[in-house]
């Protein structure tokens, strides 16, 4: 039966086979590993990567895909909101200690998908993700440009990224409003120690008037936790690189 795609869930399924063949070679899936895929939809990525891997498992939320997903051989279909699924227990689960996490993203929830696999980090050998090109130009962000923020810091401080494969709206059906890309994420094997929600508030508070110098917001912030050491807050959000940021959130008890 023909699906009709449905804008409450981000669908824009992959149609271009140039380009499926570019996201599949740039994850280059080999036999036996343990990959999970968010949101397989109606294919797309699932059947080549199925046909290299022999074994996938997939987390779709629509209960009509994910029924169609299930007669498949060699799947392993979690019916479910990814945001709820606990990447951590379903790699104990699978006996592995790590997973390769793939998937072209419902862009709706991107951030929230992000924010919930750095919780799992830990057992997460690679992730790459087709998602809109401005989040991606967001997230692999230098220093002193326009796209560096808070989702800049966040991620670079655990993941070292690239953008990968540049996919036009007419790649899909239905075609987004959006360009998109395709995004590589290696977690460091040796992050900066630090308490993430003291590296999260404190982002927060630097760029909340990101044009501005930082001595009155995060200069602010800094006395009010007592901070000792020392910090030049004659800079703007954007000047401070992650080092920077990592360096001084762990010295900022929680
Ligand atoms: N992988 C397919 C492709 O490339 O053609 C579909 C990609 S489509 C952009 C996003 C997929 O994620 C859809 O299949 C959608 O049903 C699924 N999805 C949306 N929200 C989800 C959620 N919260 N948890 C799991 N899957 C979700």
């Amino acid at each position: 039966m023909k699906h009709i795609p449905r804008k409450r869930f981000g669908q824009n399924f992959l149609v271009d086979d140039a380009i499926i063949d570019g996201i599949v070679s740039a994850i280059a899936p080999r036999a036996g590993e343990p990959m999970v895929e968010i949101g397989p939809g109606l294919m797309a990525l699932t059947q080549p990567l199925l046909e290299r891997l022999g074994h996938l498992t997939v987390i779709e939320l629509d209960r009509d895909l994910a029924a169609r997903l299930r007669s498949r051989q060699g799947l392993n279909v979690v019916e479910s909101d990814v945001l709820k699924v606990d990447f951590t227990a379903l790699a104990a689960t699978l006996g592995v200690p790590r997973l390769r996490v793939v998937g072209n993203l419902p862009y709706n929830i991107s951030s929230p998908i992000l924010f919930h696999l750095l919780d799992h980090v830990d057992v997460v050998q690679d992730q790459h993700f087709m998602l809109q090109k401005e989040v991606i130009d967001r997230m692999v962000a230098q220093p002193a440009t326009a796209a560096y923020g808070r989702l800049s810091v966040m991620l670079q401080w655990r993941y070292a990224m690239e953008n990968v494969l540049f996919v036009p709206p007419e790649s899909f059906n239905p075609p987004p409003k959006v360009d998109s890309a395709v995004v590589r994420m290696l977690p460091h094997a040796e992050p900066a120690a630090l308490n993430r929600s003291v590296l999260e508030a404190l982002v927060q508070v630097a760029f909340s008037q990101r044009r501005k110098i930082l001595r009155n917001t995060l200069g602010r912030w800094l006395e009010e936790k007592s901070f000792s050491g020392t910090f030049d807050l004659q800079r703007r959000a954007e000047e401070v690189s992650v080092a920077e940021y990592t360096a001084l959130a762990a010295q900022i008890p929680a």
